[in-house]
């Protein structure tokens, strides 16, 4: 009944306070970006009334968009300033994407799904999302059309930091990305500081669904 009543709007308020503040996401920008993209948009319809859960939801072929706190993690520790140019991997529903689209100047995203990256691609045009373009492809290789990056998001688990990320990151840029195992990974900062060296600070544990390709897991698991 309650869940009827409140429109997305304050759910949406709601998730920001509750699931973000009162966690440790304190970045205002990143907090305004939460509270601006409507969620319920990037979720298969019958979904859009648990649009604002603290979950990961299914978003189709067997993917998830992530929990909004996993999300606000990774861009919080991205600490984008507005004059970035950012590369995302695993686009998924684009939810990442669009809130990555309103904190820095362009996007690059690559999905290796061709539905989803389609999917996406129409709903962050939809929107207005202007500064993000998907692309469909093996991101475990980057994108190195748009190279270097500031900062570089990886939304899928990889067994180790693939070199191809390393090299497309700028100096003084940062590469949040989950490495480890399948079923458990720790995600981590790592920041280029000079040419051949680089810092990796721990995030925590978490769990994605699996970076295939190239630099990731083996295709057929
Ligand atoms: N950021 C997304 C969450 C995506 S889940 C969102 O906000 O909805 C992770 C995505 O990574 C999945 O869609 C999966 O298909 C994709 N993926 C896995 N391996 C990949 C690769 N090598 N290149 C690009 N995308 C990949």
């Amino acid at each position: 009944m309650a869940r009827a009543l409140l429109t997305h709007e304050s759910r949406r308020q709601r998730m920001v306070s509750e699931q973000l503040c009162q966690r440790d996401i304190v970045d205002p920008h990143v907090l305004a970006a939460f509270g601006m993209v409507a969620r319920e948009q990037f979720v298969p319809g019958e979904l859009a009334p648990h649009a604002y859960d603290d979950a990961p939801l299914p978003i189709g072929s067997g993917q998830t968009i992530s929990q909004p706190y996993v999300v606000a993690v990774t861009v919080q520790a991205l600490q984008l300033r507005g004059h970035e140019r950012v590369l995302e991997i695993g686009t998924g529903s684009g939810y990442a994407a669009a809130i990555l689209g309103s904190l820095a100047r362009e996007v690059e995203t690559v999905e290796r799904i061709e539905e989803l990256a389609g999917a996406a691609a129409g709903r962050l045009g939809r929107l207005g999302f202007t500064n993000v373009h998907v692309h469909h492809g093996d991101g475990s290789l980057g994108w190195p059309p748009g190279a270097p990056y500031e900062a570089i998001a990886v939304a899928a688990g990889a067994p180790r930091p693939p070199r191809s990320l390393l090299d497309q990151l700028a100096v003084g840029g940062r590469l949040v990305l989950p490495h480890g195992d399948v079923d458990h990974q720790r995600l981590v900062r790592i920041t280029r500081r000079s040419a051949e060296q680089f810092d990796e600070e721990d995030l925590g544990e978490v769990r994605f669904v699996p970076l295939l390709g190239e630099q990731g897991w083996p295709e057929q698991r």
